[in-house]
């Protein structure tokens, strides 16, 4: 008996011990079933995190690769549909969207390149918010350029879970961008429309000048020319002192309208130069010949000395360096009552130095700051005792300065004023011309009247004038008053010499000599023009003429041409 109750407590004990080992398991297995679980979750949430941060990744990608090409793009090349529909496509097409749309301002779009922005929506300014909104998966971003709104970026998630914070931040970047270009393409448009501004206006300007210039010498030249032959008939005392008055007044109207034209003409931009070849000689001679006399009048000595040698033979613009000096040595005999005006000049260094020194008026310190500016008079008074446009000295530092050089002023008031010029110059090689010496005098009057030549101008008083000018060098022209007329009269007559008015109705001069050039036509045509314009000036010779007679001219002036070229 005791040894069956021995073994009934081992099993028992047995069985209990086995049961607890069972319990255990169970709580253990389940624990492990738990950690498991939750291992499994982590897991799964470490791979979640891994996919986002990598698609995250991908997309940062693809935006700065955009961000960096059409950063460069917008650089080079016009904000232009192209342009944006190909940046919206690559922002359709990346990992994070679905689809990409930019909205513009209607106003803004024709300041953009108009004709350029065709596909491009354009959005109510109410319609933009001035904040990112989230509608649904749209996000829609303002652009803003200068402070205020001209746009509206628009992209649409292809994922609902995407960080949105992400997201905003990202084509935040990409409207950045695409306010910088917009900003720069409006600038552009502005430049070029005020660009294509300007130069209509320039055009107008030039046009203005150039018809205006022409409508002011031809009926200075009938002016003129009339006074020029009345002179030589017979007056009496009375009439005589009226023509005077006329041919000052002429004279004097016609100093002023140089001097507006060139002034003009230096305002818009048309004053060149014409280099050519000439004679220092001729310089001096010129002044001389305008000024000696004058001075003499004044009682004033007048005196041109060379402190060096200056080469005999120069290149450059002879007009504009004798329109320089002679308004210079003007204004010292203009403002100088008593003692001299002297002119020193000075060759060194290829450059060529002209001194105007009088012992005048002067001028205060204080208007010498402003004595080059146009319009500028010491003596604005209405009782001052000079006459003149305050525009001389304006014309010559232009002028002194389109030809590389430079002029000042020293002067004190009441001893006189030192101009000083200097102007870079070639020296021209010295030809032995013996074979077309000039004729003396008697012998071209000799053999300008048996010159047979056609004069083609439309205005009768032109017409009186220049036939009264020839006939005192006892040439009788022909006369033919438009380019066809011209045509038929060189048909059926070898003229010796053309005179031929630019402007005529009908047929002009330029088709006229154009005709004649392609029919063989080789004689001289002169150019008879009242425009000075280097335009005018070069469609003449382009059209065949041989060279310009400028209106007004005078009765020298024509004889001068005459035995230049026949
Ligand atoms: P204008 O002589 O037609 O008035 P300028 O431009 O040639 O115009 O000269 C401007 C002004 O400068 C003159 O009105 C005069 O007051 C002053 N001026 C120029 N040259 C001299 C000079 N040699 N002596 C004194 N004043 C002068």
């Amino acid at each position: 008996m005791s040894s069956n109750s021995a073994l009934e407590r081992k099993l028992a004990r047995e069985t209990a011990s086995r049961k607890a080992a069972e319990q255990l398991l169970e709580q253990k297995s389940l624990e492990l079933f738990e950690a498991n679980q939750q291992l499994t979750l982590a897991l799964s949430q470490l791979k979640k995190q891994n996919r986002d941060g990598l698609q995250k990744l991908e997309f940062e990608q693809q935006i700065s690769e955009g961000l960096i090409h059409f950063g460069r793009a917008f650089l080079s090349r016009n904000l232009d549909d192209g342009l944006v529909s190909s940046l919206l496509e690559r922002l359709k097409h990346s990992s994070a969207l679905s689809h990409a749309e930019l909205f513009l301002l209607p106003k803004l779009v024709p300041t953009l390149v108009a004709d350029r922005f065709n596909v491009t929506e354009v959005r109510e300014i109410g319609q933009v918010k001035p904040y990112a909104v989230w509608e649904a998966n749209q996000l829609r971003l303002p652009l803003e350029v200068d402070y205020k709104t001209v746009g509206e970026l628009s992209v649409v998630l292809n994922d609902v879970n995407v960080d949105r914070d992400f997201v905003v931040s990202q084509i935040t970047l990409v409207a950045d961008l695409l306010c910088s270009a917009i900003s720069r393409q409006l600038i552009i448009t502005s430049n070029q429309k005020a660009r294509a501004r300007a130069e209509e206006s320039e055009k107008a300007t030039k046009e203005f000048v150039a018809m205006i210039n022409h409508e002011l010498r031809t009926p200075l030249n009938g002016l003129l020319g009339s006074a020029e032959l009345l002179a030589e008939t017979q007056l009496n005392d009375e009439q005589s002192t009226l023509l005077n008055n006329l041919v000052y007044s002429g004279d004097l109207l016609r100093l002023i309208i140089n001097d507006i034209l060139d002034f003009s003409k230096i305002s818009a931009g048309m004053m060149e130069l014409i280099p050519s070849r000439f004679e220092w000689a001729s310089v001096k001679q010129m002044l001389n010949g305008i000024f000696q006399s004058k001075a003499i009048e004044k009682g004033v000595d007048f005196r041109i000395k060379e402190s060096t040698p200056i080469p005999p033979i120069l290149i450059g613009d002879f007009e504009r360096i004798c329109q320089v000096m002679v308004n210079l040595v003007g204004n010292a005999v203009k403002f100088t009552r008593q003692g001299s005006v002297s002119v020193t000049t000075k060759w060194k260094h290829d450059q060529l130095t002209i001194t105007v020194e009088d012992t005048g008026i002067g001028i205060e310190q204080e208007d010498l700051s402003t004595l080059f500016d146009p319009f500028v008079q010491v003596d604005r008074t209405a009782t001052r005792h000079f006459e003149g446009t305050g525009l001389g000295l304006a014309i010559c530092k232009n002028l002194v300065e389109l030809m590389r050089g430079h002029i000042h002023v020293h002067s004190v008031k009441g001893s006189g004023s030192t101009f000083t010029v200097t102007i870079p110059l070639v020296v021209g090689e010295e030809e032995i011309d013996t074979e077309h010496a000039r004729p003396d005098g008697n012998d071209a009057v000799t053999l300008l009247e048996q010159l047979s030549i056609l004069v083609v101008d439309d205005i009768r008083m032109n017409q009186v004038i220049i036939n009264q000018m020839l006939k005192k060098l006892s040439i009788q022209p022909d006369i033919a008053t438009n380019g066809i007329e011209a045509i038929k009269a060189a048909s059926d007559h070898q003229y010796d010499l053309i005179f031929m008015d630019c402007r005529m109705p009908e047929m002009d001069g330029f088709e006229a000599t154009r005709y004649l050039r392609e029919q063989n036509y080789t004689l001289p045509i002169i150019a008879l023009t009242a425009g000075t314009t280097l335009e005018e000036r070069e469609k003449c010779i382009v059209s065949g003429m041989n060279d310009i007679l400028t209106k007004p001219y005078t009765a020298q002036d024509l004889r001068l041409m005459l035995e230049k070229w026949v």
